[in-house]
C-alpha cells in the first residue's frame, strides 16, 4: 500500500485549520489540510438557520481579509461565514483536501512521526494538529430518559422552529445558543420556557460601541484562565434581529418563562433549581461591571463618547423571577420538545498518542501537546478567552507555527552535515 509523506498533517478544515495553514505557507512548512466535510463544515451544516455571527462582521473574522459586500457593522449570517473560509482558503492556496476523514493517528515504530490512517489511505507526518473544533460532541445531561415520551434535542440539531412537534418548548441552556433559540421559538409563536443557569451579558453596545469593541479594549479577549469559581458560567450574547442586548426580564415581558437550573426529573415531572433571581442578578452584575469598567476606560483615555445613562436601567422583575416556578408537569404543560443547549465535549477517540487526562482531556500548553509533534488548536481557553473564536485562533495558529517551525531547525540540525562531522571528530 502507497503511503504518502508530508511533513505537517493539519486535521479539521475549519477556521483553526485555514488560520495554521496560512502561518505555515508564510514559514515555508509542506502541509496538508484533510477535512472529512466541507470547508467550515460546521458553519454550515452544525448550526440552526437563522444564526448569525456574535460579533459585528469588521470583528469576526481573520486580520488579512474583510467579508466582501458587507457592512461591517452588521452580524454575518452562518452562510456567510462558511463563504468567508471558503474564499479564504482559495486567497491562501490552502492545500485542503476535501472528504477524508482521519481515523487513526498513532506514533510511528521504529521510526520518526505518526502514521495515520484516512479514509483514502495511509499517510506519515513529523507533526499532527487537531483542528477538529471546540465543539465536538454534544452534550446532553443524563437528566430525563431517551423514551420519556419527549422529543429530546441538542441545539447542534436545532434548525428552526417548524421542526419541531406542536406544543411547548423547554429550552434547557441560557448561553448564547440557548437564548438565541429561545427568543425565536417564542417569536415563532411558542410557549417557550428557558432554563436559566450562571452566565454573564454583556450590553451589545454601550455609548455608541459594540461590546466586542469594550472587551477588546479592556484587554478581556486576551484573558489567560476563567476566573476561579466562574468555569460554568456562559455568555448570553445575540447578533440576531440586529444585535441586541440579552435582556432577560424583556423575555419574560414578551411572554417566556423563566426558570432556574434543571436539576431532577421524576414521574413526567422537571424540578428547578432555586436559583434563577441570583442567576439573573449575577448577569445583572457582570453588565453593569462592563458599563462602569467601560466608563473608566473612557476617562482615563479621554474618549469623547456619547453619554448612555438609559444603559443602566434594569427593569422590575417579572413574576417568573419573583415567584419562580420549582416544578413543572411536562405533559400538563404541553412541552413537547426539550432542547438542550448544554454545550459540546471533545472528542479524539482516532488520536491514539499519549496527552491526554484521566478524563479524556488533552494535555498541552498553549496547545503544544506532551506527545512531541502533536498539536491542538481551536479549543476553548487554549492560551486566553479569544483561542475558540474567529479572530482569536489566528493568533493562537501564529504561535504554533512558529513552534512547529523551532522544532524544525532543531531537527534540520541533527540531520545536518555539518553536525556528523563534529560528532565524528570527538
Ligand atoms: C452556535 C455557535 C455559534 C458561534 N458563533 C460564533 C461567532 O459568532 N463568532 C465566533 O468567533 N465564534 C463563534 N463560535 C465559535 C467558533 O468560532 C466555531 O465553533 C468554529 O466553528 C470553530 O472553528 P474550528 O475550525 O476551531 O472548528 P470547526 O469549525 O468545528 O472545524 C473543525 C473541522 O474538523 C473537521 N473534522 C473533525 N474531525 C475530523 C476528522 N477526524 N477528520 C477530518 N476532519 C475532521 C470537521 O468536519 C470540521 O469541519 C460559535 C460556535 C457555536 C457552536
Amino acid at each position: 500500500m502507497s503511503v504518502e509523506k508530508i511533513d505537517t498533517l493539519i486535521v479539521g478544515g475549519g477556521q483553526a485549520g485555514l488560520a495554521l495553514s496560512e502561518h505555515l505557507s508564510k514559514r515555508g512548512v509542506p502541509h496538508l489540510i484533510l477535512e472529512r466535510h466541507r470547508i467550515a463544515e460546521r458553519w454550515r451544516s452544525e448550526r440552526w438557520d437563522s444564526l448569525v455571527a456574535n460579533g459585528p462582521a469588521w470583528h469576526d473574522r481573520f486580520p488579512g481579509m474583510e467579508f466582501s459586500n458587507f457592512d461591517p457593522d452588521a452580524f454575518a449570517s452562518k452562510e456567510h461565514i462558511a463563504d468567508y473560509f471558503v474564499s479564504y482558503a482559495r486567497w491562501i492556496a490552502a492545500p485542503v483536501r476535501c472528504r477524508v476523514e482521519v481515523k487513526d493517528v498513532r506514533r510511528k515504530i521504529g521510526g520518526p512521526g505518526f502514521r495515520v490512517e484516512t479514509s483514502e489511505g495511509l499517510v506519515e507526518a513529523n507533526n499532527v494538529i487537531a483542528a477538529t473544533g471546540p465543539f465536538q460532541r454534544p452534550l446532553i445531561p443524563a437528566l430525563i430518559p431517551k423514551d420519556a415520551g419527549f422529543l429530546q434535542m441538542h441545539s447542534n440539531a436545532y434548525r428552526n422552529p417548524d421542526q419541531l412537534p406542536e406544543g411547548s418548548v423547554l429550552v434547557v441552556g441560557a448561553g448564547s445558543s440557548g437564548v438565541q433559540i429561545a427568543d425565536e421559538l417564542m417569536r415563532a409563536g411558542r410557549r417557550t420556557y428557558l432554563s436559566v443557569g450562571p452566565h454573564n451579558r454583556p450590553p451589545r453596545s454601550y455609548r455608541g460601541l459594540d461590546f466586542v469593541w469594550w472587551l477588546g479594549v479592556l484587554g478581556k479577549w486576551e484573558a489567560q484562565h476563567v476566573e476561579k469559581g466562574k468555569e460554568h458560567v456562559t455568555i448570553a450574547v445575540s447578533g440576531a434581529n440586529g444585535g441586541q442586548t440579552v435582556d432577560f426580564r424583556r423575555l419574560a415581558d414578551a411572554g417566556m418563562t423563566l426558570v432556574g437550573m434543571t436539576t431532577t426529573f421524576k414521574d413526567g415531572v422537571l424540578t428547578f433549581a432555586p436559583d434563577l433571581a441570583d442567576n439573573i442578578a449575577m448577569g445583572d452584575a457582570d453588565f453593569l461591571s462592563v458599563l462602569d469598567e467601560a466608563d473608566a476606560y473612557a476617562i482615563r483615555n479621554g474618549l469623547d463618547l456619547p453619554q448612555d445613562p438609559e444603559a443602566r436601567q434594569i427593569g422590575p422583575d417579572p413574576a417568573c423571577m419573583t415567584d419562580p416556578i420549582r416544578e413543572l408537569d411536562l405533559t400538563a404543560a404541553k412541552v413537547t420538545t426539550i432542547l438542550w443547549a448544554t454545550g459540546y465535549q471533545v472528542d479524539f477517540g482516532w488520536l491514539n498518542v499519549d496527552t491526554f487526562d484521566e478524563n479524556g482531556q488533552p494535555k498541552h500548553q498553549r496547545g503544544i501537546s506532551e506527545e512531541p509533534g502533536i498539536y491542538f488548536l481551536g479549543l476553548p481557553w487554549l492560551s486566553r478567552r479569544g483561542s475558540s473564536f474567529i479572530w482569536g485562533v489566528w493568533h493562537d495558529a501564529k504561535f504554533l507555527a512558529d513552534q512547529i517551525v523551532t522544532q524544525r531547525s532543531y531537527l534540520a540540525h541533527h540531520h545536518s552535515p555539518l553536525r556528523k562531522n563534529v560528532t565524528s571528530r570527538t
